[in-house]
């Protein structure tokens, strides 16, 4: 077999093998996304928490201006009260001193349930705060496992890489950049072997004549369908 496609089959199976890290290095970072994932959700819901309690609290902050303003008026009518010539300026007054004394009331009870509910949403807080924390360090302990398993991984790869960069130097510059220019298509599929006759990479059948070629010629032969360079596996074994 032709020396340039043995290293051809050589530099596409280092690729093949260099490329199968990635899906490790992603596992190996799955269990630390599952974490982060999950923090962030409890962080949301912790700023939801957050927003609704100041919301309550500007609600109680109107209640008890307007208790402020209630007072003032009540007051007001003791002040008018005094001053009172009339039955009928009386009735008036009292009503008006009833309605208020009943707003004030309101605004009490109203300020009650506020705190009540402001109360139980800060125990939630506490809550969401004391996991999110446990999360956090449980992810940093996640972290540095996945840091340690990345980095070996990321080892190993390296020598695979090197290994082709010295296979490359070695080799015939245009036929590498000719492999290169199929690998960006077909990616780790560029030197497919012939099976049954048919392309290993578009499992198209090839003609005989190409056939022949692939089993006896010392060229490179690419498939006439897809343009992948094709070998024959037995030729390669003998
Ligand atoms: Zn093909």
């Amino acid at each position: 077999m032709n020396k340039h496609l043995i290293q051809l089959i050589d530099i596409s199976n280092l690729d093949k093998e260099i490329d199968s890290f990635e899906p490790r290095i992603k596992e190996a970072n799955k269990e630390l996304d599952v974490i982060l994932d999950e923090e962030k959700v409890l962080k949301r819901e912790l700023d939801e928490l957050e927003a609704t309690n100041k919301d309550l609290s500007l609600a109680i902050q109107k209640n008890e201006n307007h208790l402020s303003e209630l007072s003032n008026k009540l007051e007001d009518i003791a002040k008018k009260t005094k001053l009172i010539k009339t039955e009928k300026e009386s009735k008036a007054l009292s009503l008006e001193e009833e309605l208020a004394k009943e707003q004030i009331t309101f605004a009490n009870e109203e300020i009650a349930r506020l705190n009540t509910l402001i109360s139980s949403k800060n125990d939630n807080i506490k809550e969401l705060k004391n996991k999110i924390s446990e999360l956090n360090k449980n992810a940093k302990e996640v972290e540095q496992k996945v840091e340690k398993e990345v980095k070996e991984i990321k080892g190993e790869q390296e020598k695979i890489f090197k290994q082709k960069e010295e296979l490359v130097a070695k080799m015939d510059q245009k036929i590498i950049s000719f492999y290169e220019k199929i690998r960006k298509w077909a990616k780790n599929t560029g030197v497919v072997s012939i099976t049954r006759q048919a392309c290993g990479g578009c499992f198209m059948r090839i003609n005989d004549k190409t056939y022949s070629d692939v089993i006896r010629s010392d060229d490179i032969i690419t498939c006439p369908h897809c343009g992948r360079i094709l070998y024959n596996e037995e030729t390669k074994e003998a």
